[in-house]
């Protein structure tokens, strides 16, 4: 008989005689069992490349049924059909499966690596508190009621960022954390409630000192987990020039097709449509075999984003589309379009590059052939504030503990939205793979952005007061953990690399939460529902 053995490394093949170990019948699937033998090499065509364990197999001598499994409710094979549900549910037996087991071994890797290098620049691991104040950093909050102190609250962490800049003022100077981060966001389908950074912050730096340190972590771990080598330094990106070239603050540099201003092209021409900010384009190949529809479609689409619509040409014998009158001779040969190819353009303010950024990479991502190689970048000088849709308040573009560009800073007083920040992104592949800034290290600076923001800066004491002590000037960074390791294993899924992770409606299967709890428990704590509950 034969018996596919599977432990955390490998399947192996073992080979049992019945007649000697009776036991061996009653094995069944995903039973768990010892073994014990002598490991042969195979028969000559009895190998199987396709297993790593492929060329040997274990000869028994004894076996023994350590425990039964009952039938389980899917088959754990590397490839399943069961829908992802049943499987979250179950998740311990989806994680025995190939490639979920290998995902997490690799996750261990990549942290691991992380974990090596910071090591090695003398950085030290901190573990800074769960359980704390809210203040909030730019999501909800997940509040935790106290029994001891009725109607009071803790929060749970959304990130580290004030414990590190304190770490800072106490004068440990580099710190590190593999820290878990909650925040209660709206569920998105790359987002989870909980999600894990190797969280980083220094002494006395400036943005060239992060972007190397990060630089050198990603050559380590793409040598250490991929064997691969990268390029540094990564390129730079103003938030500007990224938004001017590729529509999009986290660009994918493989894509192709740049935007490029056709401002000046079109500027003789009596076009009221194009006496707009931006009149910004994109050049898609006729390979790429873009129907009518398609930018029919995309008219629309574009309507519904606050635009007028989209304009095209595309050039056969002649030029066709909607603004095929407007090109003469002289703006064909700036156009400089060949055969098949369309220009696709759109006017207005940044939303009009936003949506060519989309487009960019809606019709890009389509064609990518080869998706292995890396392709980072880093994108700075943020605004500092935007302002939120719905509210139309002022919000901090990354968070409120950023420091204004000091050539900026006469913005101060008067005009905020006009102030960039000291913040950077690093992107891989379209994805921003962490974000960081230089922080304030001034109380004064400090509190008059949370003024700007309306966040109350009573809430914040514990760092407003830490800066009147001599705090150093400091920055740091917080690269993601669950999307760097999806993205160098090549996974699409943040699920697929969490060990337990929770749905897109941030609901827990297996564990079957958000629950009701006793009303014992609520009593304790002094809660009870009113209104629509
Ligand atoms: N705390 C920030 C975040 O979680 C990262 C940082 O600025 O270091 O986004």
């Amino acid at each position: 008989m034969f018996i596919d053995l599977r432990d955390r490394s490998a399947v192996l093949q073992i080979v049992v005689d019945p007649k000697s170990i009776p036991a061996a019948i009653r094995v069944g699937l995903q039973d768990c069992i010892r073994a014990h033998g002598t490991l042969r090499e195979r028969p000559e065509g009895q190998r199987n490349n396709k297993m790593i364990t492929g060329d040997v197999e274990l000869e028994v001598d004894e076996l023994e049924i350590l425990n039964r499994s009952k039938v389980p409710p899917f088959v754990v094979e590397s490839e399943v059909k069961a829908s992802e549900e049943l499987r979250l549910r179950y998740r311990y037996l989806d994680l025995r499966r190939e490639p979920l087991r290998k995902a997490m071994i690799f996750r261990h890797r990549v942290v691991s690596a992380m974990r090596e290098y910071l090591n090695a620049k003398e950085f030290i691991e901190i573990e800074t508190p769960i359980l704390t104040r809210s203040m909030p950093e730019g999501a909800r909050d997940y509040l935790v009621p106290s029994r001891i102190y009725p109607k009071k609250f803790y929060a749970l962490a959304q990130s580290p960022q004030m414990y590190k800049q304190l770490l800072m003022v106490a004068g440990f100077e580099r710190y590190y954390q593999v820290a878990r981060c909650l925040r209660d966001e709206n569920p998105r389908h790359d987002r989870q409630p909980e999600h894990t950074q190797i969280d980083i912050e220094m002494s006395f730096i400036s943005e060239d000192d992060v972007f190397k340190l990060i630089e050198g972590m990603f050559v380590h771990i793409l040598k250490s987990v991929l064997d691969q080598n990268i390029k540094t330094p990564f390129p730079r990106f103003t938030y500007a020039q990224a938004m001017e070239k590729y529509g999009s603050d986290k660009p994918d540099l493989r894509l192709g097709m740049e935007l490029r201003s056709y401002i000046d092209v079109f500027k003789e021409k009596d076009f009221v449509p194009f006496k707009a900010e931006y009149v910004s384009g994109i050049i898609i190949p006729g390979a790429y075999n873009v129907s009518r529809k398609y930018l029919d479609e995309l008219n629309e689409k574009a309507k519904k984003a606050g635009l007028a619509g989209v304009y095209w040409t595309r050039k056969d014998e002649k030029y066709s589309g909607s603004i095929a009158k407007l090109i003469d001779e002289s703006i064909a040969k700036q156009l400089n379009l060949r055969a098949k190819e369309i220009l696709l353009l759109v006017s207005g303010n940044t939303k009009a590059l936003a949506f060519l950024g989309e487009v960019r990479k809606d019709l890009g991502r389509s064609q990518i052939k080869d998706d292995k190689g890396f392709n980072f970048l880093w994108v700075q000088d943020f605004p500092l504030f935007e302002i939120d849709e719905t509210s139309g308040k002022l919000i901090p573009c990354h968070h409120i503990f950023t420091m204004p560009k000091q050539e900026d800073m006469q913005y101060l007083e008067t005009e905020p939205l006009k102030i960039r920040g000291r913040q950077y992104d690093l992107v891989c592949n379209g994805n921003e793979l962490a974000s960081g800034s230089i922080r304030n290290h001034i109380r004064l600076i400090q509190e008059k952005l949370f003024e700007y923001a309306g966040m109350d800066p009573g809430k914040y004491t514990m760092l407003l007061d830490a800066l009147d002590f001599g705090a150093p000037p400091h920055g740091g960074i917080a690269p993601g953990i669950d999307r760097i390791v999806m993205i160098l294993a090549g996974l699409q899924s943040l699920r697929d690399v969490i060990a337990f992770p929770k749905t897109t409606t941030a609901q827990g299967l297996l564990e079957g939460i958000p629950d009701e709890v006793s009303p014992e428990q609520l009593k304790e704590l002094g809660i009870k529902f009113e209104g629509l509950i």
